[in-house]
């Protein structure tokens, strides 16, 4: 068993950004990612602040905006929109979920699809239909997963994969860029009937759900490839996946640890978003 080190293969990503930082700081650009965030969520602060931290790391220039939870749908589109047309600034994201009183396709679509470094916005989402090329800016942490499964050269061409979790940052589109790489997909979900019935078939499972210890080791095949999305933090305050990690990986040939698996390659993706963006905005 083999664990794919999200953490190694996210450092690699964020060394190659900083060099790329520094020949867009030579032409005179400074990458800057506005990161919103409305209400007070210690999850949400937690990813914020790791966001931030690699972003300083690299050279990008981050701010956040603050809001508080009464904040209008109207009044956080009108930020966006001013953000928009500020040249100075190349991503900009909202941190989800964001209160239940504000409309989140609303907000999402208020968003310059150039700007869209998150990759939620319909545009971005629906060329990503397309085929690999146009995965532009596609989700970080679908891409972070994909990212991370080639460095360990494993590929995707006929392989059965599994995708437990059918959310529209994680299972969604992590199933259409598996289908643009050839894989046969079954995407399962709360409703699906039984669930271990595919799990079990996969060669590939990713699971994206957010239920601990939701996968056990009846569920997976001999030499499964597990990659947990999940994140949960018990009440002893640990972390943890979805996927029973210590009985999961005696059947596997690769898994990934939480943390220090999808979680760094979620963030380097993203940064990678910005600097892309950063770049053609510069053109
Ligand atoms: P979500 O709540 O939007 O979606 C959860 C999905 O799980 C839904 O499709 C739901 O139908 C499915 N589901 C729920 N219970 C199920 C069950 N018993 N059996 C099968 N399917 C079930 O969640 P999300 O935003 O996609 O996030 C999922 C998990 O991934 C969360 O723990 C989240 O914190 C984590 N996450 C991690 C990263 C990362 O970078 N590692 C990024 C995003 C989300």
């Amino acid at each position: 068993m083999q664990i794919l080190d999200g953490r190694k293969v996210a450092s690699l990503i964020l060394s190659e950004l900083t060099n790329e930082v520094v020949l867009l700081n030579k032409k005179n650009v400074q990458p800057k990612l506005v990161i919103i965030s409305v209400g007070e969520n210690p999850a949400s602060a937690l990813y914020i602040r790791a966001k931030q931290h690699a972003c300083k790391k690299i050279g990008i220039l981050s701010d956040l905006l603050k809001f508080p939870e009464n904040l209008t749908t109207e009044a956080l589109i009108s930020t966006i929109q001013s953000l928009n047309t500020d040249s100075s600034v190349h991503g900009i994201i909202v941190q989800l979920p964001l209160p239940k009183t504000i409309s989140t396709p609303l907000v999402i679509r208020a968003i310059l699809p150039k700007k869209d470094v998150d990759g939620f916005h319909a545009y971005n989402l629906g060329k990503m239909f397309l085929s690999t090329e146009f995965e532009d800016l596609a989700p970080s942490t679908p891409s972070g997963i994909v990212r991370l499964l080639e460095h360990y050269e494993i590929t995707f061409e006929g392989k059965e994969v599994t995708v437990v979790g059918h959310s529209n940052i994680v299972g969604k589109p992590i199933s259409v860029m598996l289908l643009n790489r050839n894989a046969t997909v079954t995407i399962c979900h709360i409703y699906t009937k039984d669930l271990a019935k595919h799990t079990r078939n996969a060669e590939i499972l990713i699971v994206a759900v957010g239920k601990p210890g939701l996968i056990t080791a009846d569920m997976v095949r001999s030499g499964v490839i597990a990659v947990d999305v999940g994140i949960n933090r018990l009440p002893d305050g640990s972390v943890c996946g979805d996927i029973d990690f210590l009985n999961v990986s005696k059947k596997a040939t690769f898994i990934t640890p939480v943390p220090g698996g999808v979680g760094p390659m979620t963030v380097a993706c993203l940064l990678e978003n910005v600097v892309k963006s950063a770049k053609r905005l510069n053109i």
